[in-house]
């Protein structure tokens, strides 16, 4: 590793935060990425320069040229990680260089300027403290933090930039789907994939998620909130859903899990269950997993429970997966045991009602 200078961040308060009252109407009800806390961070890069003029300032509309690549040719990428009140009023945030390593991977695929992972961390702890009033501390609520990176030198020639900018917004959520944790209906895409095998789709990069809204249009079409996508080759395999990693269970406790095909997103939520269901001994596999495996298990009994994770929606268990002329499990059925369970200990840990006894709490403020 190379020595890293590290970025002196200036603080520049907002001149027109919102008011106490204003907020806490807000974070009485935030939904989710609605509402903006009233600061964010900026860092400059250029090839000359490397990172500079580290700021936490006041959120606001960034100027960006007409030509600028990112408006052209999307190189962006993006990161969401969460920050959590605990009880004694103290605010921590989970396993932050597991996301900053994978800006780097990001950043890397997308030929921008990878961005020290102490530094990530360290603009999460500088927002954070300046915007503390904005974390929420009823249950299930956090703030979300979502730090992102564009080129944006105005050129319209197709090369990597050489001129880019990180950033950093908050935004305090409660649950991600509008009906909290109740077993939501995934659509099975029969006619778009996410990510071709050598492309982006190991990348958090928001070109995948455009890729993904028209099958997610076709999703809520069918009253799916969230849409799965098989292998760009076959498609056969599972891969995972536009935004959320999927977990299957069987009646013997194993779980079940795709591996990371190259096409899949390395989920932080994913890697964490995978560790606390071995932890509880549950078998885990991740491997190929085709759709006639799951739909075949949902109805044999050997498959008896199915959800989605990320941070956003942290478990999201899957009452049933339909597709265009097929419905496999009950739209009503409840959610699973196994899936509520390791929710609650990943919840119970990232918000200090459990022990962290594997390290993956980092506090911001
Ligand atoms: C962010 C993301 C996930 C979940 O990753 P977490 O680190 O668990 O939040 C899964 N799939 C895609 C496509 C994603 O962008």
């Amino acid at each position: 590793m190379t020595a890293q200078t590290s970025l002196n961040f200036k603080t520049i308060r907002s001149a027109s935060p919102k008011s106490l009252a204003e907020r806490d109407a807000i974070l009485a009800n935030p939904g989710f990425g609605k509402y903006f806390t009233d600061h964010m961070v900026s860092i400059d890069w250029s090839v000359e320069k490397g990172w500079y003029d580290a700021q936490v300032k006041p959120y606001g509309p960034l100027l960006l040229d007409p030509a600028a690549s990112v408006l052209h040719y999307a190189q962006e990428i993006f990161e969401g990680l969460k920050a959590y009140r605990h009880a004694d009023g103290s605010i921590w945030t989970f396993r932050p260089q597991a996301n900053g390593l994978r800006m780097q991977r990001s950043a890397h695929r997308l030929a921008l300027p990878e961005l020290p992972v102490d530094t990530f961390v360290e603009s999460l702890k500088q927002l954070v403290s300046v915007d503390a009033a904005w974390v929420p501390s009823a249950p299930d609520t956090s703030l979300y933090l979502r730090p992102f990176m564009i080129a944006n030198e105005s050129f319209l020639g197709v090369r990597s930039a050489q001129q880019a900018a990180y950033y950093v917004i908050a935004s305090p959520v409660g649950a991600y789907f509008s009906k909290g944790v109740a077993p939501v209906s995934i659509w099975l895409s029969s006619d778009y994939t996410r990510a071709a095998k050598g492309g982006t789709g190991a990348a958090k990069c928001g070109g995948n998620y455009a890729a993904s809204l028209l099958p997610q249009q076709e999703a809520y079409a069918n009253d799916c909130p969230q849409v799965l996508f098989l292998d760009p080759i076959e498609g056969k395999y599972l891969e995972e859903l536009g935004g959320m990693n999927v977990f299957l269970v069987k009646k013997d406790g194993t779980l079940l899990t795709p591996d990371l095909s190259g096409s899949i997103l390395e989920g932080v939520t994913r890697a964490s269950l995978i560790q606390l269901a071995k932890d509880r001994g549950h078998r885990v596999e991740e491997r190929k997993i085709s759709i006639d495996e799951w739909i075949d298990g949902f109805a044999s009994g050997d498959i008896v429970e199915a959800f989605a994770c990320g941070t956003a929606a942290v478990v999201a268990p899957i009452a049933c997966l339909k597709g265009r002329n097929f419905v496999a499990g009950d739209p009503n059925a409840p959610a699973g045991k196994v899936t509520m369970s390791l929710r609650q200990e990943l919840t119970d840990i990232q918000n200090g009602r459990l022990p962290d006894r594997h390290g993956w709490m980092v506090r911001l403020a």
